[in-house]
């Protein structure tokens, strides 16, 4: 048990430490972080293992993360290592399922998956990705929406509605109802039936909510939703570069419009333009859409454009780093 003195204690330790850390939108770097206290990192395959924390008595400590996991997941693990680095330093941990999720787990345990829930999701970043995953009341989360703060923060489904429950957002009865849906299958429902690829996420995009992920990875799918009304001759264009791959596009009528089976529909009838975004490389990307007549192109009536740098696995990202920084530092000594 942790006492409740200590509980304060690691809870600011953790906010102060996410607040004041290295962000990308809500996400906290947490790969800068771990560099910025000198440690070391590897992403090794861990059999059961998801990671493992290796004090030292001389040089740097380490954390190994296995190599093989989803990206939130990952960042979990790390953080949560990070925790036994600040809160129990001399100590080695090797962290299975049980000891990163499980409630009955040694107090050590419990102390760094404590830490590791508020440094990914300090209060006041749930309640940032709650605004922009339109929650207008934690009573009525949806699957979607908690699957979209999970997004932003860049964290699984499953942590996302953990911490939610042990801050005392949501319900037990709320949590055992969301945790009761797969993930893979909420990713589903917003990427328009599609299958979503392991590993990545879907986002969903409206231009009234312009609440557009900045996390994306390579391989999310990016679903938009766009008003479409093809009977004024008017269609939603896309311009993207090379850096973004378009898998799905499709129109569809309004159900409400009363369309034949056949695809004849009445005069005036509205619809829907469907597309799925996906950016192909690590680094900038975007999309720009335009609303326009089909032969006059060049004077759209509506314009919408996304942007984001695409992010890669944990992995990746610290050994693109690590020769970036290389490079910097071999080019300012020439
Ligand atoms: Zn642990």
């Amino acid at each position: 048990m942790i006492t409740l003195g200590r509980r304060r204690e690691i809870i600011q330790t953790a906010t102060s430490a996410a607040l004041t850390g290295p962000h990308d939108g809500l996400a906290l770097d947490i790969i800068e972080l771990i560099r910025q206290h000198n440690l070391r990192l590897a992403f090794v395959p861990l059999q059961r293992l998801y990671g493992a924390y290796i004090p030292s008595q001389s040089g740097n400590a380490g954390i190994l993360i296995h190599n093989r996991q989803p990206r939130g997941l990952q960042r979990f693990t790390a953080a949560h290592e990070l925790g036994h680095h600040l809160l129990h330093g001399g100590t080695a941990a090797l962290d299975d399922s049980d000891a990163l999720f499980d409630e009955t787990s040694h107090t050590s345990e419990q102390e760094a998956q404590l830490f590791a829930g508020h440094l990914l999701m300090p209060l006041p970043y749930i309640a940032a990705a709650a605004r922009l995953a339109n929650v207008a009341h934690f009573e009525t989360l949806t699957a979607e929406q908690a699957y979209t703060m999970a997004g932003l923060l860049d964290v699984s489904y499953k942590a996302a509605i953990t911490q939610m429950h042990v801050t005392e957002m949501i319900t037990p009865t709320l949590r055992n109802s969301l945790l009761g849906q797969r993930p893979s299958d909420v990713a589903q429902r917003i990427a328009f039936g599609e299958k979503v690829a392991m590993f990545t996420r879907a986002w969903a995009v409206r231009p009234d909510t312009a609440s557009v992920a900045s996390r994306v990875g390579v391989g999310d799918d990016i679903a938009i939703t766009l008003p479409e009304n093809r009977t004024t001759g008017y269609r939603w264009f896309i311009d993207s570069g090379d850096a973004v791959d378009i898998p799905y596009d499709e129109f569809t009528l309004d159900a409400s419009t009363g369309a034949d089976q056949d695809g004849s529909r009445r005069v005036g009838a509205g619809g829907e333009r469907r597309l799925i975004v996906r950016p192909s490389r690590r680094g900038p990307w975007q999309a720009h859409l335009t609303y326009a007549p089909v032969h006059q192109r060049e004077d759209p009536a509506e314009t919408f454009t996304l942007t984001g740098s695409a992010v890669t696995t944990p992995q990746l990202e610290w050994n693109t780093r690590r020769i970036d920084r290389f490079l910097e530092r071999t080019t300012t000594t020439e």
